[in-house]
């Protein structure tokens, strides 16, 4: 008898050179999770642990041709989204991707500063909303996300149901980039109060903890697991990751 298929994440962002975020990262949480991974890349790095030396964007067409031809080689349980670049590759994104969980960590820039997405490509990212099942920001992405979608929100709850009421199910916030012992990632779904998930905060800085966390609730979601469980379990083993590494 041969084994049984594991549930499939499609990866769809940004190769790093150093292997820190990006692909990489994320291939290593799928695999973890007993997940199998297939990529579409939409760009290729340069980078070091210190900075943004070079980003190469693949074509639109590139991208597109490899969603379909990872989409032909067996179902997919769920999409992972990182690193997008511009407008033009949102577009096509959108308009190959069929009807699936679908994860988005909004990758704006490197923690130094790098941009990986430019201006057009935020309002694009911004109106695929509506197809995205759970959006992943840090502090300061859901402030830029927010801040483009009109006057300042002032609170993060306030700036949560900006971004709900554009059509996104869930909204993810990560607490990494707030002070405090713990890290606390709150989940947004709807009117409800949110659902805090802690941990201590990690001492070192790290990079490629978003990819890591959007690509481990994917996998958990490409196994069944509701939303909540997703998060709460991924965010357990981002933890154990890097405090075991
Ligand atoms: N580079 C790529 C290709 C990424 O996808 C990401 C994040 O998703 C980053 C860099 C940013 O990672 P970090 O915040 O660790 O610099």
């Amino acid at each position: 008898m041969s084994a049984p298929t594991p549930p499939t994440v499609l990866l769809i962002g940004g190769m790093d050179s150093s292997g820190g975020a990006g692909i990489l990262r994320d291939t290593t949480a799928i695999h973890q999770a007993g997940c199998r991974a297939r990529v579409a890349v939409t760009a290729v790095t340069a980078q070091t642990d210190h900075g943004l030396i070079a980003s190469q964007l693949m074509t639109p067409e590139t991208v597109a041709t490899q969603i379909g031809a990872a989409l032909a080689c067996g179902p997919v349980d769920a999409v992972k989204i990182g690193m997008l670049g511009n407008a033009r590759i949102v577009a096509a994104v959108a308009e190959e991707l069929p009807d699936l969980p679908i994860i988005l960590d909004p990758v704006l820039a490197t923690s130094s500063g790098g941009a990986l997405l430019d201006y057009a490509g935020l309002s694009a990212l911004i109106a695929f909303l509506p197809r995205v099942l759970l959006i992943t920001p840090n502090l300061p992405e859901l402030a830029v996300i927010a801040a483009h979608l009109g006057p300042e929100a002032g609170t993060t709850d306030a700036s949560v149901r900006k971004l709900l009421s554009q059509g996104a199910q869930h909204v993810l916030v990560k607490g990494g980039h707030a002070e405090g012992v713990d890290a606390t990632d709150l989940l947004f779904t709807g009117d409800v109060a949110p659902l805090a998930l802690h941990a201590p905060r990690m001492k070192k800085s790290l990079r490629g903890t978003g990819c890591y966390l959007a690509s481990a609730i994917a996998a958990r979601l490409a196994h069944g697991a509701p939303v909540e469980t997703a998060c709460a379990e991924a965010k357990a083993a981002l933890h154990r990751l890097f405090t075991e590494s």
